[in-house]
């Protein structure tokens, strides 16, 4: 079943659930009216069901490749990045000062999943681009705005992250990687990352890498570090590609899935690069890229999620075994592609909500939005690329062998979206983040936001009393593991950090499942398996959150080793 951009939920969700009548309420986004995103979704959703989605094979067969130093893309993939580009799809968000659209984070976030679900290795490279673009809005100075930001917007260049080394992964204060001033106001950076994601490719003019490195000054730790933007080819007087930069790619990685996407060993050797925000303030510069890469990360997920659930419903309708009729009409494979539907759906709305959150704060300024956009990005990110294995998991299981076998796509959905859960921050650094950070402030912003899940349990009780009863319930057990959670020291936080994260997204989701029945009784049967079936996982995973770390630390290395 070829995919088919799920326009109707995307609708639906933006109207009815996730209130995304207050952005375009505003007046920054006053342009983003219901007709505006109508059109800009059914175009994105024509582009990915026709040119990229036939994509999606061919860069799993023809993974990217190094020839003699200069990476070669799967076939097709400079069309369909051209298509993109020919689109204005690199980035809707983008400020209209340097060509953007200036559209709301809300309709990329959507656009960005389509493009996910269709194929998902091609479009790790906008992702990485739209990142960039908004590192550099934030923190360049105005004559490296002028000079990338336009090129970046269009596409015609593209943009990557470089973070990790051998020695520094989710610590990134480990960092080697050097810059010296060169005296002219540019820097010479040395040194060597992994893991880079797009390093280069065969159809941008240029690739400009954002690098954390550390100047001679810079204390250890992240405290010491800088950021550097440093391009495969330094731009002339005119702003065009000029001499090569001494970068290079030094190997590919052979990888589970994703092989569309070139994953690089980088060598920097005095690479000429300039500074981007002040001097030792990198981890605040890159931490904006990486803000809508998490949440951008999160929504890839998603778009698996919603290929996979396609893929196996297309098959259960097709597949006569141990019955009259498909294998649909089996109990089991019924309650898997229902579970399918509900996670993608809960995930789904969790990620537009962070994304009006995103909207909300920068349109008006208000710091509740801002901690409400905070407190959702790591939900939003590890909520989402877990569903995405999840849900790619049970697209196996529904086609039964044929599953395992590589010709029905079921299995490169799994594979592809694994690393989802790796990248941008491990799904436990980022329940790290939410049990940490976000919670700073003593669990304002999370029992702000409970209070909502409770209200509107409230109002939907006089028609769905059962169901509002359950979302009402299970948010005030998070409330009160919550309160038990602030008060707990940060090793036994960090021991039920994922659960605690997880236990969060089942009560939105729910929330979310609740105000899609509420709204639409077409949308009931789905609420009920997410609020019956899926919701009560809470009850265990805040057990979890209560138990702290004593009982993993009893549990020495010695014993699970022997
Ligand atoms: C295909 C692919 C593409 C990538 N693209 C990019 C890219 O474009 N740019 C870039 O810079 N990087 C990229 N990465 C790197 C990626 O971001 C890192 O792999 C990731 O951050 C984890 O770092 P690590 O691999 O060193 O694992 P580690 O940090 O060694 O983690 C191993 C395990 O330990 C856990 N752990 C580590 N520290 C802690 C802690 N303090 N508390 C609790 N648990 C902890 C982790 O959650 C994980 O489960 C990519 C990786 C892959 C595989």
């Amino acid at each position: 079943m070829p995919y088919r951009a799920p326009l109707a939920d995307f609708r639906f969700l933006l109207s009815e659930v996730v209130g995304f009548a207050q952005v375009a309420a505003t007046e920054r986004f006053a342009e983003a009216t219901p007709e505006t995103v109508e059109a800009v979704l059914g175009e994105a959703g024509k582009l990915c069901e026709e040119v990229l989605a036939p994509l999606q094979r061919s860069g799993d067969i023809h993974p990217a490749r190094l020839e003699n130093g200069v990476v070669r893309t799967s076939p097709g993939f400079a069309e369909g990045y051209r298509a993109i580009v020919e689109g204005g799809w690199v980035s809707i968000a983008a400020s209209p000062d340097h060509g953007g659209m200036g559209l709301p984070m809300t309709v990329t976030t959507a656009v960005n999943e389509m493009m996910a679900s269709a194929c998902l290795s091609l479009q790790l490279n906008p992702l990485m681009t739209q990142g960039q673009i908004e590192a550099l809005e934030h923190h360049a100075s105005d004559d490296l705005k002028a000079l990338y930001l336009p090129k970046l917007v269009s596409g015609e260049w593209c943009g990557t992250m470089n973070l990790t080394e051998p020695q520094a992964g989710s610590d990134v204060g480990a960092l080697r990687t050097r810059a010296e001033p060169l005296g002219d106001g540019s820097y010479a950076v040395t040194g060597q990352k992994i893991y880079i994601s797009w390093a280069d490719n065969d159809f941008t003019g240029n690739v400009c890498h954002l690098v954390l490195a550390r100047l001679p000054d810079g204390a250890a730790g992240t405290k010491g570090i800088s950021l550097f933007l440093v391009p495969k080819f330094l731009p002339d007087a005119e702003g065009n590609p000029g001499k090569r930069n001494s970068l290079s790619v030094v190997s590919l990685e052979h990888k589970m899935g994703l092989h569309g996407s070139p994953t690089a060993v980088m060598e920097y050797d005095g690479a000429v690069g300039w500074l981007v925000g002040a001097p030792h303030r990198g981890m605040a510069a890159m931490f904006t890229m990486m803000n809508n890469a998490r949440l951008g990360v999160g929504v890839q997920g998603i778009g698996v999620a919603e290929a996979a659930t396609q893929a196996a419903l297309g098959y259960a309708l097709e597949r006569r075994q141990g019955g009259a009729g498909t294998i649909i009409e089996h109990a089991d494979v019924r309650r898997m592609l229902a579970v399918m539907k509900a996670e993608t759906f809960s995930a789904r709305a969790i990620a537009l909500a962070c994304a009006v959150a995103i909207d909300m704060a920068r349109a008006t300024g208000s710091a509740e939005w801002q901690a409400r956009a905070a407190l959702l990005t790591p939900i939003a990110k590890a909520y989402g690329t877990a569903m995405g294995v999840e849900v790619a998991d049970l697209g196996v299981q529904v086609h039964g062998g044929t599953g395992f076998i590589e010709a029905t796509g079921a299995a490169q959905y799994l594979r592809d979206v694994r690393v989802t859960a790796i990248y941008e921050g491990t799904n436990g650094i980022q329940a790290m983040d939410l049990v940490g950070r976000k919670m700073m402030d003593g669990g304002e912003a999370a029992f702000r936001l409970l209070q909502e899940v409770q209200d509107a349990a409230e109002v939907a009780r006089h028609g769905l009393p059962e169901l509002a009863g359950d979302v009402w319930d299970a948010a005030e057990a998070l409330r009160e593991a919550t309160e038990a959670l602030v008060a707990q020291g940060a090793t036994d936080r960090n021991a039920g950090a994922v659960p605690y994260l997880r236990a969060f997204a089942r009560v939105l989701g729910a929330h979310y499942h609740l105000t899609a029945a509420a709204a639409d009784p077409a949308r009931l049967a789905l609420a009920r398996v997410a609020i019956r079936r899926l919701l009560p996982e809470h009850a265990a995973l805040l057990a979890q959150v209560r138990e702290g770390a004593e009982g993993l630390f009893a549990l020495s290395a010695e014993d699970l080793a022997a």
